[in-house]
């Protein structure tokens, strides 16, 4: 197995694409330690992990937080005895007009989305360096940090930064053995875009449901996307078969955003 005995970290673990991330990264060998802050729902998870024989830690965060994130990865380290692939999952969305946006909008979904992959880029970089080793670190960023999308302005503003940051921390970070990559899902069945739909019916009338049946219906591949497709991604780079890619958001879409 391509991660068998590495420790991987993914926020954001409880539920919907990161949720896939932790099984398939455990499928594929690693020890998971699981970061939300749905503490019911993460004791579900790793249940399911350790039911395929692999270890698996739980650790209530907000990774808007920084000293709660490096205390996550302090965390990981302590339960699971190694370090190896941080994964930067955790996000929020938002559906708005930006005439409506308010101070406190941004504050927020910038906090989470931008601020969090970055306390988690810092937590993990140090930690790699601590224990004298490489790494690797995989956010989320989105089909909406390629392309900016009518009323997920602010959102995609977040998943551009995400980029920006991918890059940077790759540069910064090459020299120690780190790579830095990011994946870009698109339109994935998540509770998450059940939120979309529901904002985009209330903003604009549309029947709930609409939007995400419009979306999904200029997909390529004809389909939405599960959290196993965009799993499947991440596995890659968190594994040494991406030992030479670094810097990079890829797309993961079905055919929706071409880059
Ligand atoms: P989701 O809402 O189903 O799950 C997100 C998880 O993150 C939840 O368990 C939530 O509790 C957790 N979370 C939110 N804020 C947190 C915080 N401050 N601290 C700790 N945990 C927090 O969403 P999802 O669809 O699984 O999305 C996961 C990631 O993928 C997000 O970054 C999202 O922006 C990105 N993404 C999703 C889609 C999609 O179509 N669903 C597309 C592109 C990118």
């Amino acid at each position: 197995m391509t991660l068998d005995g590495k420790t991987a970290l993914v926020t954001g673990g409880a539920q919907g694409i990161g949720k896939g991330i932790a099984l398939r990264l455990a499928k594929d060998g690693a020890n998971i330690a699981l970061v939300d802050m749905k503490a019911d729902k993460l004791a579900a998870v790793k249940g399911e992990i350790e039911a395929l024989g692999r270890k698996a830690c739980v650790f209530s965060a907000d990774v808007s937080k920084r000293e709660e994130v490096y205390a996550a990865v302090d965390h990981a380290e302590a339960q699971l005895g190694g370090f190896d692939v941080m994964v930067n999952n955790a996000g929020i969305a938002q559906v708005k007009p930006l005439a409506d946006v308010t101070q406190e909008d941004l504050d927020r979904i910038f906090r989470i989305n931008v601020n969090g992959v970055l306390w988690g880029i810092q937590a993990a970089a140090a930690k790699f360096k601590a224990r004298g080793q490489k790494g690797k670190i995989v956010s989320a960023s989105s089909i909406a940090g390629h392309e900016g999308f009518a009323m997920l302005g602010v959102y995609s503003a977040t998943k551009f930064a995400v980029r920006a940051l991918t890059q940077a921390a790759a540069k910064e970070y090459a020299s120690a053995g780190i790579t830095v990559n990011a994946y870009c899902p698109g339109v994935v069945g998540t509770d998450m875009w059940v939120e979309i739909d529901e904002r985009f019916a209330e903003i604009t009338g549309a029947p709930k449901g609409a939007t995400y049946k419009k979306y999904v219906e200029g997909i390529a591949l004809g389909r939405a996307e599960t959290p196993d497709d965009v799993a499947a991604l991440v596995a890659f780079l968190a594994s040494d078969d991406s030992g030479y890619i670094t810097g990079q958001a890829i797309l993961t879409d079905g055919g929706m955003v071409y880059r």
